[in-house]
């Protein structure tokens, strides 16, 4: 039995067999054939074998994320049909060639000859060569290209890292949970996994090396472990605490439909964060109070352009009549960081979670901007719309992006369309700067929303990605709880509502500092509201308030947590 150790970033447990998602050795050799009929065959075998593969994976596509998303695949299986290059191949491997290195030098030639033109589209295609060209290679080496798209059985992931667009279109019916080598507790993958509701731990390290595709593993969301070969008590044992967690689950239930209220009747909102419209079902489905966070970035993702304004407003529209005039803050495109969209070509950083994101992209790049603004604006006729804007980090930035969105307002009712004149202007306060500054931003804005995954990454100088920092990165360090509570004064002093959309806001340790703090509106993933919900039933805010100096003056992060276990939950 090996045991892997990570960070605990989804609870719950898995299990099911592994699927590692790791690049395969395509390494081969040049030789010499004497049967080079043979030796035809064989890579026309893998040509067939390859066309099915990619028919099938078009399909999919095309149910997926429409027909011209699939287009790609159309594209490859042409090339498997273009008599120049298979014919090219084959003259290669009558000459004695293998069939390997007979691939490897057509599609070499094509991709130089590509690369060459002067046309981008042209230029491009070149990537399409190169995928098509591995796709063979791996059939005739007879090795698997792991594809999560197609994954039809229960497995739990395996992979060094995955990007939120791979997260994204993990498909839930099938991936009971990931495991991944690198990344932190908010890296945007483990934020999703909660939001599925799938147990995730990431930063294992060795996990890729360490476990086989394949093999049936056991995976602890809970307490971040990865079991390897594990005895069969060990599987009883772990089946046991599944349905223990699906029983507690079953007792959140009566939470549902009850009022977000503490013992004392302070009354709060619990709200939950989403990425896509479909996320809305698991919101309502947990009796979400509205939505403290809408990520529209990820309508930009797994696709090879910009959504346009009618595709967003459908979106946009959808979402908040599903949530039936409960409001719904909807954070405009946060692009950069650990999210990219590869047909958006953007300078290449260093250091992209402080370059060209978010907001600054944002504002030079107005037609993106302003295209998501109108979507907005035309949809906010539909329900309780609010729109914050990301990475605000000065007053001119937040004026510019208000102008806009008042500018784009004007437009479109002197075009005769409807736009709901109550929609609150806000922005995420996740840079310490405009933490700093709150009650200059609470004079201008309608309300603020804490975005603790970055505020605590920009104030401690770590990483939200990086496992080897990750003991750094901690929510209760004092300076960062000073700051939210400068925040949340700043904000009420002017008469704002403060709500917070990190994943601190469903902390359970947090919870209680941030109702004593005053917090407005708490809003989290699905899986985590009804938790919250009885636990704020549990406490009383005017006791709590007694404790929030001593909470201020408390030197360490772990002072803080052993303060709240003593005094706070107990
Ligand atoms: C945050 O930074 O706290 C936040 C909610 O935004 P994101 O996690 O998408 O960066
Ligand atoms: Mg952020």
């Amino acid at each position: 039995m090996l045991e892997l150790h990570g960070l605990a970033v989804s609870s719950g447990v898995a299990i099911a067999n592994a699927y590692c998602l790791v690049e395969p050795d395509l390494s081969f050799e040049q030789r010499t054939i004497t049967n080079t009929d043979g030796e035809i065959g064989r890579f026309q075998q893998a040509v067939g074998q390859a066309k099915l593969e990619l028919q099938e994976i078009q399909a999919l596509a095309e149910k997926k994320f429409g027909e011209e998303e699939a287009a790609i695949f159309a594209a490859h299986l042409l090339l498997l049909e273009d008599p120049e290059f298979i014919d090219g191949i084959i003259l290669k491997i009558q000459s004695g060639l293998n069939a390997e290195y007979a691939l490897h030098e057509i599609s070499a030639m094509y991709i130089a000859m590509f690369e060459a033109m002067d046309s981008t589209y042209m230029q491009e295609r070149s990537a399409d060569i190169q995928d098509v060209s591995k796709r063979l290679l791996a059939h005739l080496l007879e090795v698997e290209i792991p594809d999560y798209s197609r994954i039809s059985s229960e497995v739990i992931i395996v992979a060094d890292d995955l990007t939120p667009s791979m997260t994204a279109q993990l498909d839930t019916k099938y991936v009971k949970g990931f495991v991944t080598n690198i990344g932190g507790k908010t890296s945007h993958s483990a934020i999703l996994a909660r939001t599925m509701g799938i147990p995730a731990v990431v930063g294992a390290k060795t996990a890729t090396q360490s476990i086989k595709h394949g093999e049936k593993i056991i995976l602890d969301g809970t307490f971040g472990k990865v079991i390897v070969e594990a005895s069969p008590k060990m599987f009883e044992y772990y089946e046991s605490r599944q349905r223990a967690y699906e029983q507690s689950a079953q007792e959140l239930e009566k939470y549902r439909t009850l009022a977000s209220v503490s013992a004392d009747g302070y009354e709060v909102e619990i709200a939950g964060n989403i990425g896509k419209p479909e996320d809305v079902e698991k919101l309502i489905e947990a009796g979400a109070d509205g939505i403290g966070l809408f990520r529209t970035e990820f309508l930009y993702m797994n696709r090879q352009s910009l959504p346009d304004e009618e595709e967003q407003f459908v979106a946009y529209r959808t979402v908040l009549e599903r949530m039936q005039g409960k409001p719904v803050v909807v954070r405009t495109l946060d692009i950069g960081g650990d999210k990219y969209l590869p047909y958006l070509k953007l300078p290449e950083e260093s250091n992209p979670f402080l370059g060209y994101r978010a907001i600054r992209l944002c504002l030079h790049e107005q037609e993106i901007f302003r295209i998501q603004l109108r979507a907005l604006l035309r949809a906010s006729a539909f329900g309780n719309l609010k729109i914050m804007f990301p990475m605000i980090a000065t007053l001119e930035e937040f004026r510019a992006a208000k102008e806009m969105l008042l500018e784009e307002k004007q437009r479109l009712l002197q075009d005769g369309i409807l736009v709901s004149d109550g929609i609150e202007i806000g922005l995420m306060i996740e840079i310490p700067s405009a933490a700093i500054i709150a009650d200059l931003f609470a004079m201008e804005a309608d309300f603020l929303s804490i975005g603790t995954n970055d505020l605590i990454q920009y104030s401690l100088a770590v990483d939200r990605m990086n496992e080897n920092v990750s003991y750094l990165y901690q929510p209760h360090h004092p300076a960062v709880l000073r700051l939210i509570k400068m925040i949340i004064d700043a904000g009420h002093s002017h008469g704002r509502w403060v709500g917070m959309c990190g994943e601190m806001a469903g902390d359970d340790i947090t919870i209680p500092i941030l109702l004593a703090l005053g917090l407005d509106e708490f809003s989290m993933n699905a899986a985590t509201i009804l938790k919250a919900r009885a636990q704020i039933s549990t406490l009383s805010k005017e006791k709590l308030a007694a404790h929030t100096d001593q909470i201020l003056r408390l030197s360490t992060a772990s002072d803080v947590e052993q303060y709240v276990q003593e005094f706070l939950l107990g």
